[in-house]
């Protein structure tokens, strides 16, 4: 196995000359720098891939900061096989969800990313790693942001970007899929390569869901409305983000409900049991990881019942698997914690 080396530098490079499609240049507003890159290799636990190369690009966008990754998967340790390679992009400045888990809940000045911003930086991530646009990269609108909130521009990226870039596909994500939501991803499915859409899981209780995600607060929980709209939909792509959590939905209990709950959606869905990244916000939140054990006996008894799922797992927590973890790695989100209720 090989062992984790992560590099930093920081240098600041102005991009904003990097404006793609539209052909004009970015505001002074929205005027994108480089501040740094953080590289790392690990190994994992995946769907296909156990060995992952991994940037993040740390930028300085009209005054806030973002963190956009690019991931080189490979089928073993030998980094000899590339199985995809991946462009994380975020979708907003923190995020409203608040996840009591995740780094971006410590910084409260809340935006969307535009569409214009979201293309310069693809372009940026594309050109820095020598990637031509034939080659077959899955863009993940999985960074900071919810789909909750930022459905629309997804929906005007994706317009743009397929335009350009021939050979992308595309993974969509929220916490929180309503009806409205689910349909519109039904229409992008027909014009887009749609890799996966997932929505991630905590639990069925929705006290406890929104003790964890303050957002759910001001929303109605719709796990079973998600089940019945995956039943009657055409696409087949659909991924739960089960996120182990001790105490939290690591008990037999918790994956009896579940099962119950995803047994009739089996043939559409693919359950992805991921471990919890530790941030400065999990701890401060009282929130644990659960342990590997744990996953694995969850993940036979999903088989057992003839649904498909895999451990998502980093060897090494190394900041780099996602949302704002190198910005709270380089101290840079300096908010106090909030305790979650
Ligand atoms: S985990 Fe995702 S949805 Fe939750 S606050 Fe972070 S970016 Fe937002």
């Amino acid at each position: 196995m090989k062992t984790l080396s992560q590099k930093s530098f920081i240098s600041s490079v102005d991009i904003t000359n990097y404006i793609t499609d539209s052909g004009n240049k970015l505001s002074d507003a929205r005027a994108i720098n480089l501040l740094g890159v953080t590289e790392s290799s690990n190994n994992f636990s995946a769907n296909g891939w156990s060995y992952e190369d991994a940037k993040k690009y740390l930028f300085n966008i009209g005054g806030k900061l973002v963190e956009a990754g690019f991931y080189s998967h490979f089928a073993d340790d030998k980094a000899d096989r590339l199985i995809k390679q991946v462009i994380e992009l975020p979708t907003s400045f923190s995020c409203p969800m608040k996840c009591a888990y995740c780094a971006s809940s410590l910084i409260n000045d809340i935006s969307p990313l535009d569409v214009d911003v979201m293309i310069t930086i693809t372009q940026f991530i594309l050109d820095a790693n020598d990637i031509d646009n034939d080659r077959a990269v899955l863009i993940a609108l999985t960074g900071t942001g919810d789909a909750y909130y930022t459905l629309g521009m997804i929906c005007e990226y994706l317009s743009r970007a397929s335009q350009v870039y021939k050979n992308f596909s595309y993974t969509i994500s929220s916490c929180n899929w309503t009806h409205d939501m689910l349909m519109t991803v039904e229409k992008l499915q027909r014009q887009y390569r749609i890799r996966n859409v997932q929505s991630t899981f905590i639990s069925n209780n929705e006290n406890v869901v929104a003790s964890i995600i303050p957002g759910f607060r001001y929303m109605k929980l719709q796990p079973l409305a998600f089940i019945d709209i995956v039943k009657g939909s055409m696409f087949v792509n659909w991924r739960i983000n089960y996120l182990m959590m001790d105490s939290i939905n690591d008990g037999d209990d918790h994956f009896i409900e579940f099962i119950k709950m995803v047994k009739p959606i089996n043939d559409k869905v693919i359950i992805r049991i991921s471990s919890l990244n530790e941030t400065f916000a999990s701890r401060s939140n009282g929130l644990k990881p659960s342990n590997l054990q744990r996953s694995e006996v969850f993940k036979r008894m999903l088989n057992h019942e003839g649904i498909n799922a895999y451990i998502f797992h980093s060897v090494e927590n190394n900041n780099m698997s996602c949302g704002q973890l190198v910005l709270e790695k380089n101290s840079l989100t300096t908010m106090p914690c909030r305790r979650a209720l």
